[in-house]
């Protein structure tokens, strides 16, 4: 698979790249990133042929369709991670709620959520890739509670890898605070900061550019490299799972070959989104992509009217963090793909200048053709959340969402399949409020709270974090970062 750059080349950078190097470094000309610059459909029998795979030889089969550059001895090492995962015989399940209603659960990793489908291959990929280069890289990620706790349980210990964690002290769960603050190991640091995640953020940004961090980064000989989201060594693992759960489908008789089914997505980055559009791209058939939001709903709006507009917006702070975003950074690809590099550096330019843009009638049909798009309120959720508790099932808010695209009426002859993308222990505090109307003092509060009303246990892996001593309990100021992640770098020199 070969990668070129989403907003053109300014001579500066290579043109075009392959996998391992987008991997290892994602950021292309103009701020854009590296995006696949075709992807060819599998073989019209492919989805036959896979009837009776397992998840890990649906993935390699489709990893090695798309040619990519990793000796695959190091694939199947990074597949095989998916075998810690609860039933390794099935790491993602597909569960049957109603007719035409499937839940694909992409929460049975170490973390509980969906970060882990892709970040644990991904770690070890990385990290056999900075050996081979006998080269020691440092990621800097800053997390507002889910890629932090899956970030850190992937690098935990990995070979030439060192990673620092900044999280918005307050400003995550409890349950994912603790996952982050005792994860122990050498090669993590975990940094709570005084503020919200836009501090954090702003933190982070501010060291990849001082001149002082670089120099001595440069000294130590340690390497930046990146793992959030628009890294393609992410984006690679969000194409499989589809295919899977269409096949699962298959199986137990829901439908027929070549039938087509409908995708919802609660989405934040969009990086799950564009999973599902590559592997439509790939002939998997999907009728819709459809997009679930909360009250941030910039992606809504984008997907109705073609104009992506943050120019009128302020965050706002939702049940479902983890979307609570408005530059959605994966949206980028899909202009590419539809609409090529001079058209994508033009749009993006104009986002960038004044805060918005606005595709054309055919460009904003062909979004349309692909794409259909709703948004769900916190309270909305909660109604979810409750309803799917009387009928048995147990949701985190950011699934909730994608209840509410499921209501309308072009969807109800389909066959609808939700992404779920945290297991109900990561937000135990809503769902208390929204299934027993409690206002709990503490996620240890409802988590116990939530599994009475079940009937069931706390889940041991969650229940655990509230008696695992803390290994980082570090909370600074801003400023006070690059000395506290220099002095860790330097300890492991
Ligand atoms: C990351 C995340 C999302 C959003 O996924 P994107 O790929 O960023 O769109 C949704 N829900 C949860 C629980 C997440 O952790």
């Amino acid at each position: 698979m070969i990668f070129s750059e989403t907003r053109g080349n300014d001579g500066t950078r290579p043109v075009r790249v392959g996998f391992a190097s987008a991997l290892l470094s994602p950021v292309a000309s103009f701020g854009g990133i590296y995006s696949p610059e075709s992807m060819q459909p599998v073989a019209p029998d492919f989805i036959e042929r896979h009837l009776t795979s397992s998840y890990k030889q649906l993935a390699l089969a489709l990893l090695q369709h798309l040619d990519i550059d990793i000796d695959t001895p190091i694939l199947q090492q990074a597949l095989d991670l998916y075998d810690r995962f609860d039933d390794a015989s099935d790491p993602v399940p597909v569960v049957k709620l109603d007719h035409g209603l499937f839940v694909s659960e992409l929460y049975h990793g170490p973390t509980r959520a969906f970060k882990d489908m892709a970040l644990q291959p991904f770690g070890l990929i990385l990290s056999s890739l900075a050996q081979r280069q006998q080269q020691q890289y440092l990621i800097l990620t800053a997390t507002s509670g889910d890629t932090g706790p899956a970030a850190l349980e992937t690098f935990r210990d990995r070979a030439n890898i060192r990673l620092a964690c900044l999280y918005p002290d307050g400003g995550t769960s409890d349950v994912q605070r603790l996952q982050m603050v005792t994860e122990d190991a050498a090669n993590l640091k975990v940094i709570g900061i005084h503020g919200n995640f836009d501090d954090a953020q702003s933190a982070l940004k501010s060291l990849l550019t001082s001149e002082s961090f670089n120099r001595r980064l440069q000294e130590l000989d340690i390497s930046l490299s990146a793992a959030n989201s628009v890294n393609f060594g992410r984006i690679v693992f969000q194409m499989l799972y589809q295919f899977h759960s269409y096949l699962s489908l298959l199986r137990q008789g829901e439908i027929g070959l070549g039938d087509k089914v409908v995708l919802h997505i609660p989405s934040g980055n969009f990086g799950n989104a564009l999973g599902a559009f590559y592997a439509r791209r790939l002939g998997l058939p999907i009728a819709k992509i459809v997009i679930a939001s909360n009250a941030n709903n910039v992606l809504t709006e984008w997907i109705h009217s073609g104009c992506y507009d943050l120019s009128k917006r302020d965050l706002i702070s939702t049940t479902s963090p983890a979307m609570d975003i408005l530059k959605s950074s994966n949206v980028e690809r899909v202009l590419f793909d539809l609409f090529g590099a001079a058209r994508t550096l033009e749009l993006m330019q104009q986002l960038d200048n004044s805060g918005r843009y606005q595709l054309d009638a055919r460009e904003h049909e062909q979004i349309e053709e692909i794409f259909a798009a709703d948004d769900c309120s916190d309270e909305e959720g909660r109604q979810y959340i409750r309803q799917a508790f009387a009928n048995g099932y147990l949701m985190d808010p950011h699934t909730a969402t994608c209840f509410k695209t499921c209501q309308a009426p072009a969807f109800a002859d389909q066959v609808n399949i939700i992404y779920s993308t945290a297991e109900w222990t990561k937000f135990a505090s809503v769902l208390d409020n929204a299934i027993n109307g409690n206002e709990p003092e503490s996620d240890q509060v409802a988590l116990a709270a939530v599994a009475a009303s079940a009937g069931i246990e706390v889940p041991e892996s969650i229940a655990s974090l509230f008696s695992k001593p803390i290994a980082h309990p570090m909370v600074v100021e801003k400023q006070d970062i690059e000395s506290e992640i220099l002095q860790f770098l330097e300890a492991g020199h």
